[in-house]
């Protein structure tokens, strides 16, 4: 099976286009080399211990969750450990993809997996996709243009192609948060472009459950010490962190719960829940949290993702295994929390 059409099932089941605007996801690392792909290896960090994992199952395409190229690289140094992976990889032929923030927004990702916890009804995003106005332009320019200096900071956008056309370039990019009369507006001031044009655009897979972080109404309210169980048994977990709502005990009912993978904070904040669930939050956070009476229980941030991996093996084995029915899809057993509770 070739790279190309894991990448195509990868991207239809978490689309690159749901990311969040800073993420770097989809494929970080293709190799020279084009062998066909045998395993595919899931991780929710690769550290240097997990890419060893994935060569001694001989992986030749490593799905880590968080990418683990993100900032742009000056240089390669053998002295840096992230600098070392990529390397590794490259010498041994292994691809690596990243669905990271998609896996946040899609429906039946990572925060539907965590709310799973619970018999919830009335599910919602806590930050809706629907909400965002996506509009695709297309745009035709002279030379080559640095949208971020053109459009500024405060229009979301995403480079979705870049080709050459005759004498020209074109360029499609998906605009999130702005007017599009405005960015084509924009563009057009600008002696480099030819022609610009605008037209809506619905978000793949785009539902009303997609979008960032998920809050629910328990079908039967549960005791905050149930809760607590719960999401031990779910996440697998001997310990968790929690704080308590103020004026709240351990037998106060729940009857909404919000969640967030990873680290939730910015994204919860303020959400009308009595009991929040992320895997970090700061000090700070928590007592804001706490002082609206929401209880909150912090699982350490990739304990929040880590379970999801199975599904994601499971989504992409299913799709995959009609036409290639050797392929092994493989999720890691060494990679773990960096934090424990002692
Ligand atoms: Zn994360």
């Amino acid at each position: 099976m070739d790279l190309c059409s894991v990448v195509k099932s990868l991207d239809t089941i978490v689309p690159k286009q749901l990311a969040e605007k800073w993420d770097n996801t989809g494929l970080l690392v293709e190799p020279l080399q084009k062998t066909p792909i045998s395993a595919v290896f899931f991780t929710n960090d690769l550290t240097e211990d997990v890419l060893e994992e994935a060569l001694s199952l001989k992986a030749n395409l490593i799905v880590s969750y968080h990418p683990p190229l993100f900032t742009a690289f000056k240089s390669l140094s053998c002295k840096n450990w992230k600098d070392r992976i990529v390397m590794k990889c490259i010498a041994n032929n292994i691809a690596i993809y990243s669905p990271h923030t998609a896996c946040d927004a899609v429906e039946g990702g990572v925060n539907d997996w965590l709310l799973k916890c619970f018999d919830v009804t009335c599910i919602l995003p806590i930050k809706p996709a629907h909400e965002v106005n996506s509009h695709v332009i297309e745009c035709f320019v002279k030379e080559d243009v640095n949208f971020n200096t053109i459009l500024g900071a405060n229009i979301d956008f995403t480079i979705l192609m870049r080709s050459s056309f005759e004498d020209s370039l074109c360029y499609k990019i998906l605009i999130n948060s702005a007017a599009p009369t405005t960015v084509c507006q924009m563009l057009l001031s600008n002696p480099s472009f030819l022609t610009v044009t605008s037209k809506e655009c619905a978000l793949p897979n785009a539902s009303k459950l997609t979008g960032m972080g998920r809050i629910g109404t328990m079908k039967e309210p549960l005791k905050l010490n149930e809760c607590i169980q719960l999401v031990k048994n779910h996440l697998k977990l001997k310990n968790l962190r929690f704080a308590l709502g103020v004026n709240c005990t351990l037998d106060t009912e729940i009857s909404t719960v919000a969640v967030c993978a990873g680290s939730g904070a910015s994204l919860l904040k303020g959400v009308p829940a009595d009991l929040c669930i992320t895997g970090e939050m700061s000090h700070h956070d928590l007592l804001d949290a706490i002082h609206k009476k929401t209880s909150v229980i912090l699982c350490e941030h990739s304990n929040s993702e880590r379970g999801y991996l199975v599904n994601l093996a499971n989504e992409l084995q299913h799709k995959l295994h009609s036409v290639h029915p050797d392929c092994k899809f493989i999720v890691s057993k060494i990679d773990k929390d960096p934090v424990s509770i002692v």
